[in-house]
């Protein structure tokens, strides 16, 4: 008998008929031999109606009394699985992430998974029972339960699988898989058949919908995770270690595996900066203590002993980080701040660029064919990226997937 860890997200969950699906879908996959761990997120938009009303009636809610609340979305729907899977005539007991021993920091909000003992998940398993644990949530040391961060039952999911060395973790959803683009945005989107850890960490972050942590987390303990649709029987997507490696030698293959789009995204320049050392950390080291995460940052060559320095916030982060910047660069004796928010970042992706020369040259040779104007670039081994005007970006992301051949698996660029 080999384990499964297959989580459910709110979409597949969002009501009672739903629920009914998802239990049978557990209960198929119990009738095939399996074990199961199942765990799900909170019913379709239970979370954020809980964040709304929290904001009625506190203007700053505490973080702990947050958690707590938002914890019962997951609980809601962990026991009403766990009683329709009953009604089928499975053994079944649901669990809180407390119970099922999962252990967390004190860090609201965003806790981070400090200890995996999943005993007693273990023990209901050996009691046959099919386990379903609630998602999203944990307990720290002194007994206060702590949230993972939005999307955060992906991680549990990941993390049970890990620590109970699950043969593969199942991630449903309403899509059918990771694409090569946002469909939304590009017809012509594929849905790939696998991709890489550190493929889909890019993908995932920088648009394509899945929670970043629990790719690294699968990355790290060598989890596969099966990314598919909870409303079909469609094979999905797997995310796994070396996808392609097995590809015989010769054969013919697309490097990229796709395109990904955030259009949260502002710049902000300050202009005139001194140049010369701690500059840079004068001004980076504030914004991380305000809790800004910076993303690309241009340093312009300077000119007469100053420069140019600009850099990318989240564009849910610019007011904060403006007012931050606006301080320090008065400090440094600089006074020019500018913005910018209309941006997108947009991102060619594939760990078979690093030995193949070509590919930023044709991105850049496609986006200048159709007008397109690059406000930044930068460049990891496997990922790179242009910041573009917003309003073109949708227009862009379908000109690269054409030049790419992305609706095409086989095709060499
Ligand atoms: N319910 C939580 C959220 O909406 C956690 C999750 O869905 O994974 O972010
Ligand atoms: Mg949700």
């Amino acid at each position: 008998m080999s384990l499964v860890v297959q989580k459910y997200g709110g979409s597949s969950l969002a009501d009672a008929a739903k629920i009914r699906n998802v239990a049978q879908r557990i209960g198929r996959t119990r009738d095939a031999g399996n074990d199961v761990v199942s765990v799900v997120s909170a019913m379709g938009d239970t979370t954020d109606e809980l964040i709304e009303l929290a904001g009625q009636v506190s203007g700053r809610p505490e973080p702990r009394e947050m958690d707590l609340l938002l914890s019962t979305g997951e609980l809601v729907s962990c026991t009403l699985i766990a009683m329709a899977l009953r009604t089928l005539g499975y053994e079944a007991i649901s669990l809180s992430g407390a119970q099922a021993g999962i252990r967390t920091d004190t860090s609201y909000g965003r806790a981070r998974i400090a200890l995996m003992q999943p005993e007693r998940v273990a023990r209901e398993l050996e009691q046959g029972r099919i386990v379903i644990v609630a998602g999203f949530q944990g307990i720290t040391d002194d007994l206060d339960i702590t949230t993972l961060g939005r999307g955060g039952s992906d991680t549990t999911a990941v993390a049970l699988a890990a620590s109970l060395e699950a043969a593969r973790c199942e991630v449903y959803t309403d899509v059918e898989g990771i694409y090569t683009a946002d469909p939304r945005l590009v017809p012509k989107a594929r849905k790939l058949d696998e991709v890489d850890y550190e493929e889909m960490l890019e993908l995932a972050s920088y648009g394509a919908k899945m929670n970043a942590r629990s790719i690294e987390m699968g990355m790290f303990y060598k989890v596969p995770i099966l990314v598919a649709s909870s409303f079909s029987d469609a094979p999905g997507t797997l995310i796994h270690e070396g996808a392609d490696m097995n590809t015989t030698v010769g054969e013919i293959r697309n490097r990229i595996r796709g395109i990904a789009v955030d259009t949260n995204v502002a710049k902000i320049t300050v202009r005139g900066v001194v140049d010369r050392p701690g500059i840079a950390a004068g001004l980076f080291e504030p914004l991380s203590a305000a809790d800004v995460s910076v993303d690309v940052i241009v340093q312009n060559a300077s000119v007469d002993g100053t420069t140019d320095m600009t850099f990318t916030v989240k564009r849910t982060d610019l007011g904060r980080a403006l007012e931050v910047t606006r301080l320090v660069a008065r400090q440094l004796g600089n006074g020019e701040v500018a913005s910018a928010d209309s941006l997108a970042k947009l991102s060619i992706v594939g760990t078979g660029m690093q030995d193949a020369p070509g590919y930023a040259s044709t991105m850049f040779r496609t986006l200048a064919d159709n007008g397109i104007n690059i406000d930044m670039i930068t460049t990891s081994e496997i990922r790179i990226t242009c910041i573009v005007d917003e309003a073109q970006v949708g227009m862009a992301a379908r000109a690269l997937h054409d030049s790419f051949h992305l609706d095409s698996p086989t095709q060499v660029p």
